[in-house]
């Protein structure tokens, strides 16, 4: 059975330090993104025009795909349609195939994680190279990406340097970041000249002018696009945005939220193909279109994966992306994996405080945090807690519903605690006391201090 959340940040938390050191690294990420965004004195309008135009679009989503497909092939760009990932990841190999191709270079695409594209083209034979440097280096160690920006983010140098030995042949111990880049640029180059097909993701599509946009810092995808004869974008349906007016609002917004870069170094547009190549574009829905249809959760369409949210979390920052188990972790991953699979993935939307820091950051205001709790009513209505949650929730319940019953178990509480610790602070029943010392339980409440002394 899948591991939850929380046993998988257990693993995550077993080194302390390295605990430590992810929660400051993305702390500090997140500082950067608060100078940049204070550095725009119009940051919150151009957020709430963000969040409009997205709005906007969403309601008119069929509108603008047909717009976008319209024009796109107008352009020369062949445009598929896949409903799911089975058909996302049967288009992309026939393309493929189609091509006599058996090696593709693949830039960032947080879409074909969702569609586990990689491992599908593995089992027909093809040979994928993910070319941005944090997922080549996870792809290199066999794990999935923990981050959406900062694919190996869970990762010191000294490991990097150690998966760079085994697989690349670079110098044993030299932790060098300038020597490792280096490393894995010439490993990369060569893919790069050999790929006759590249693969990337789609930061935003222009409906009026039938372009896509690709971003990226490491002009990997660029290079991919441009060296192989064929381009495949993948991309979600929700990427669209009405005209290339609107999108001066996005660039601004996503690297001042991901990175706290004024701009992406590459920010790249695909209209055409050029004289003797092909570009194709697969316009995926799997599952975009349940969640449009679902008032409390649509909004989540908006997300530009920045990451901002991630960097600002609590829970995240402390428990690792791994320990979402899903390809898109964090609070915005929390929202969109139940839509997928709600049984797999219940446990996720528990993975937060709700302290509402995620909303606060998100450059096209999503109430995260709210649709986080939204979750749990569905979850809590479709009975997908384990039994023992049911139970104290049914208990939790009866307690506070009822002055006096909360009294009560208020006063039998403090005396258990006081008399017979053990029976609540045993941490293999309570988990909560796993990594909590609590203070000693008073001799009253603060309601009958303050019966007594209130009028003072
Ligand atoms: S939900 Fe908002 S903050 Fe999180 S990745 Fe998406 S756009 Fe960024």
């Amino acid at each position: 059975m899948k591991k939850k959340h929380a046993e998988l940040a257990e693993v995550f938390n077993a080194d302390e330090s390295m605990t430590d050191w992810h929660d400051e690294t993305l702390w500090w990420i997140r500082q950067k993104r608060d100078r940049s965004a204070h550095n725009i004195p119009e940051w919150e309008q151009l957020r709430q025009w963000a969040s409009d135009i997205k709005a906007h679009t969403l309601s008119n989503l069929d509108y603008y795909l047909e717009e976008f497909e319209r024009n796109a092939i107008a352009n020369g760009i062949k445009v598929h349609w896949a409903r799911d990932a089975a058909e996302h990841n049967a288009i992309i190999a026939g393309i493929i195939r189609e091509n006599g191709v058996s090696r593709v270079v693949k830039s960032k695409s947080m879409l074909t994680e969702e569609c586990h594209l990689n491992d599908h083209l593995k089992d027909l034979g093809i040979e994928v190279v993910d070319t941005d440097l944090g997922e080549r280096i996870v792809q290199l160690r066999d794990e999935p990406p923990s981050h959406i920006v900062l694919p190996a983010i869970h990762l010191k140098k000294e490991e990097v340097s150690k998966t760079f030995h085994q697989k690349l042949g670079t110098e044993l111990g030299n932790h060098d970041p300038v020597y490792l880049t280096s490393a894995a640029r010439d490993h990369l180059r060569e893919r790069f000249i050999e790929a006759e097909l590249a693969i990337t993701g789609v930061n935003f599509a222009v409906a009026n002018t039938g372009e896509f946009v690709v971003c990226t810092n490491e002009g990997n995808a660029d290079m991919g696009a441009h060296l192989a004869k064929v381009h495949i974008a993948a991309m979600g349906i929700e990427k669209l945005i009405p005209s290339q007016k609107h999108l001066g609002v996005f660039t601004r917004l996503l690297a001042r939220s991901a990175t706290g870069q004024p701009i992406t170094a590459y920010t790249s547009h695909f209209r055409t193909p050029a004289r003797g190549r092909a570009i194709h574009i697969v316009l995926v829905d799997n599952g975009r279109s349940r969640l449009l249809g679902q008032e409390d959760f649509r909004n989540s369409l908006k997300c530009i994966r920045c990451g901002a949210c991630f960097n600002t979390c609590p829970v995240y920052r402390r428990s690792g992306g791994h320990s979402y188990h899903t390809a898109i972790a964090g609070p915005i991953g929390s929202i969109l994996s139940p839509n997928l699979d709600l049984k797999a993935n219940a446990d996720l939307p528990f993975a937060s405080t709700l302290c509402g820091s995620c909303s606060n950051v998100c450059p096209v205001k999503i109430n995260i945090h709210e649709q986080l709790w939204k979750w749990r009513q569905v979850i809590a209505d479709k009975k997908q807690f384990g039994l023992f949650k049911r139970l104290s929730m049914r208990v939790t319940a009866t307690v506070l519903s009822s002055p006096f019953v909360y009294r009560i178990t208020g006063r039998m509480a403090r005396w258990v605690l006081r008399n017979w610790p053990a029976m609540i602070n045993r941490k293999s029943i309570n988990p909560w006391y796993k990594q909590r010392e609590m203070p000693e339980a008073p001799k009253e409440s603060f309601r009958e201090w303050y019966v007594k002394n209130g009028q003072l």
